[in-house]
């Protein structure tokens, strides 16, 4: 079954002199316990497609068409009250930068309390234990469910923001750059953390990352996102492993620990384009090695290509293979 459905996600945001097109056409889907993944570099949409699932987008931002489902409900015609409802019971949100986030006057513990409290019917005291055993299922001491944020290093922060977005045993767990800005240990222990909850729970999860090695090791399947467009779409085998698309064959070699070779990362060059109009060529072709006239003149649509669950939006898809060689060739 269908647990999350987006279709034709628009979103823009106003700023005061320009209209910014945050997400262009998004379109993906989460199957029922299938951990799904947001990719793409800074600036490529992935925090708004979120944002407008759970209708948290800032207040300059729109929603101008698409469609959002979860479990057969539409997203975009709740009232606030039945979406605060959704988000909690059903969907947890881990946002971006959450750990950074918590009230640094109140204790950890009284804030996953307070959460519980909001949509539960429970005593003090139950909370209380309750925040007991989500201190324990993240990993945290629970005996330290008194002491405030600035008591905890940074991933132990995050846990705590796990716990809170757990309390109430949601079908999806959408985290946004869960591990960003966390040393490397600490990063796979989180990442751990959460794949042994989500399976505990039986929870799908979207994970939004910039670093598809956490997408390979923990995901089914992903969107690549550029210029809030889907470049590349399917599976992890599919898209990681044999990518079709010059956008994907850039950020795969910017984090060339998926293939375990020992390779120098690569940056693209170039920068994000500038999204204050909709694309009239290919959002890429300015960083793009393998541009021709084509992708000059109209972005690409994304199409599905024979292997299954694998779909690619460019203009050479057809030649992608040998692109691939033409990349991997040495420089003379
Ligand atoms: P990051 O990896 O840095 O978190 P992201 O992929 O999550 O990036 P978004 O935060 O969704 O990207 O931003 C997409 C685009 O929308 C960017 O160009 C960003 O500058 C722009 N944007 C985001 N929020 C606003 C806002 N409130 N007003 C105007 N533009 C915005
Ligand atoms: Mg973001």
């Amino acid at each position: 079954m269908t647990l999350l459905n987006v279709e034709d996600l628009k979103v823009t945001y106003a700023t005061d002199d320009e209209t910014i097109h945050a997400v262009n056409d998004v379109s993906f889907s989460i199957e029922e316990g299938v951990n799904y993944g947001l990719a793409g570099e800074s600036g490529s949409g992935k925090s708004t497609v979120a944002e407008a699932l759970l209708g948290l987008l800032p207040r300059n931002g729109t929603v101008e068409s698409g469609t959002l489902e979860f479990n057969g409900t539409d997203l975009t015609s709740l009232t606030d009250a039945e979406r605060r409802d959704i988000l909690w019971e059903d969907i947890a949100y881990i946002p971006q930068s959450a750990m950074d986030s918590l009230d640094p006057v109140m204790t950890t513990g009284a804030q996953i309390a307070q959460a519980i409290h909001t949509h539960r019917n429970v005593t003090d005291s139950k909370a209380r234990d309750r925040v007991r055993e989500l201190f324990d299922i993240v990993g945290l001491d629970p005996d330290r469910i008194d002491e405030y944020p600035h008591e905890f290093s940074g991933g132990m922060r995050q846990r705590v923001t796990i716990a809170m977005a757990l309390a109430l045993e949601p079908d999806l767990i959408i985290a946004d750059e869960p591990t960003t800005g966390l040393d490397v240990i600490v990063q796979d222990k989180i990442i751990d953390k959460i794949l042994e909850i989500q399976e505990r729970m039986d929870s799908s999860l979207l994970l939004i990352t910039h670093e598809i090695g956490v997408i390979a090791e923990t995901c089914d399947a992903l969107s690549i996102l550029y210029g809030g467009k889907v470049m590349e779409q399917g599976s992890v085998d599919n898209v990681l492993v044999n990518p079709t698309n010059p956008y994907t064959m850039g950020l795969k070699n910017s984090f060339p620990e998926i293939d375990a070779e020992d390779e120098d990362p690569v940056a693209i060059p170039g920068s994000p384009p500038n999204l204050n109009r909709e694309p009239t060529a290919c959002v890429f072709e300015r960083r793009c090695p393998f541009a021709t006239d084509d992708c000059r003149e109209s972005h690409p649509e994304l199409i599905d290509l024979p292997n299954r669950n694998h779909r690619s939006a460019c203009h050479r898809v057809k030649e992608a293979a040998q692109l691939r060689r033409d990349a991997d060739e040495p420089e003379t």
